[in-house]
């Protein structure tokens, strides 16, 4: 990615062209309601005058409402109104572009962050649910060869609320009917956008704690209609094992041997498959939540029939009933010689799988033709 500095941030008498590739000094993002757990709510609104019991009101209106707007918050005095939101909702992302597909029911938003970052978030309706594709680092540093967002490196992890206002936002568009369908409500958030949840790791927690903490305390979703989805970062799995917070875990697994997984997923040189499968395991013996194995499609790479029944093996030898496999063909990405396999060979793939008992399923493609589809978020400014 090439990235066009702000003006100001360059020395007298430069044009504002330097394109860069390389993270420029950033501050953090202003502080915002969502940071805030609910103890540190009383604690910010006082700071600002107020009284405690405002913190309540603030709350409500942000998940119970899903609002920000000051004109909303008609139970508030004006005047402290007019405080309140301008000290604790500082707009954080910005909509600069959305983009629609499948009759308006896939919706991809490309956000501007404070600092001029660009994120992406993704929204799929289906009948009876609605599920938020959400970004939790801006780039990634994990390097996975086939996929958009890793091509581009990190730039900045995102805070817990510019996370949480991805989601809230997408939910209060839901509800006011804006999304074809009719008013609706969010059902599912997936950490499968921009960035590895697990490499941010505190910023995700807080995040899922707001999503499933009951309005008006958080959004109210179900902690197992919340999936972070990992390259698989063995001791971040292990610490999320402990938390207590049933959240669905999807492990990026991609190829079943080490000697090609290093290259299609490279932090697999320091936990290996067999690692990254224990800790997997573990994750469903601490929650007993059945694990996801994501395994894109690739022609020719990974789709080998032997290679279904190595992760058959592999899956099997470590009991049964504790994880499901989601082959996605591949999405081809700009510039990547890889397309996505044959589809006699995916069913032959599929099949094998089944024939070792493993409950499989192939994920669709949604929004592939928006490039909203996973791996394909790169967060270009034109088409
Ligand atoms: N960093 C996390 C979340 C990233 S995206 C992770 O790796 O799990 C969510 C999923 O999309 C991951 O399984 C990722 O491997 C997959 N993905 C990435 N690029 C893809 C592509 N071009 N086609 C299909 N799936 C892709």
């Amino acid at each position: 990615m090439v990235e066009v500095r702000p003006a100001d941030e360059l020395p007298p008498g430069r044009v504002p062209l330097a394109l860069t590739s390389t993270p420029t000094k950033r501050g953090k993002p202003p502080r915002h309601f969502a940071d805030l757990a609910p103890e540190e709510q009383v604690a910010a609104v006082t700071e600002l005058g107020e009284k405690p019991f405002r913190a309540k009101q603030l709350a409500t209106h942000y998940y119970s409402h899903l609002s920000v707007d000051a004109a909303e918050m008609t139970d508030l005095p004006q005047a402290s109104r007019d405080a309140l939101v301008a000290g604790l909702f500082p707009p954080l992302l910005t909509p600069v572009r959305t983009l629609e597909a499948d009759a308006g029911t896939t919706v991809k938003t490309l956000w501007h962050l404070y600092d001029g970052v660009k994120v992406e978030s993704v929204l799929m309706r289906y009948p009876g649910r609605a599920t938020l594709c959400v970004s939790s680092q801006a780039g990634c540093g994990m390097a996975c060869p086939f996929c958009a967002t890793g091509q581009l490196g990190l730039t900045r992890n995102l805070s817990t609320a510019e996370v949480v206002e991805q989601v809230r936002s997408a939910a209060r568009s839901l509800a006011d009917g804006e999304i074809a369908g009719g008013p609706g409500r969010l059902s599912n958030v997936v950490f499968m956008g921009m960035g590895e949840p697990l490499a941010n790791y505190r910023t995700v927690l807080n995040a899922v704690r707001r999503f499933v903490a009951p309005a008006p305390e958080g959004l109210g979703i179900s902690a197992r209609n919340v999936t972070v989805s990992t390259v698989g970062l063995v001791p971040a799995m292990r610490r999320l094992a402990g938390e207590g917070i049933p959240v669905t875990l999807a492990l990026s697994l991609h190829a079943p041997d080490d000697e090609l997984r290093n290259e299609l997923v490279p932090i697999n040189t320091r936990w290996s498959v067999d690692e990254t499968l224990d800790a997997a395991r573990g994750y469903f013996e601490a929650t007993g939540r059945r694990v996801s194995i994501e395994y894109a499609l690739i022609k020719d790479m990974n789709d080998h029939a032997w290679r279904a029944d190595l992760l058959g093996e592999k899956l099997t030898a470590r009991g049964r009933g504790w994880v499901h496999v989601n082959p996605i063909p591949l999405n081809p990405t700009p510039g990547s010689i890889w397309t996505a396999s044959e589809r006699e060979v995916e069913d032959e793939f599929v099949a094998r799988l089944r024939g070792h008992g493993i409950p499989t399923t192939v994920r669709d493609t949604r929004g592939s033709d928006i490039d909203g589809a996973c791996g394909q978020l790169a967060a270009e400014e034109a088409p």
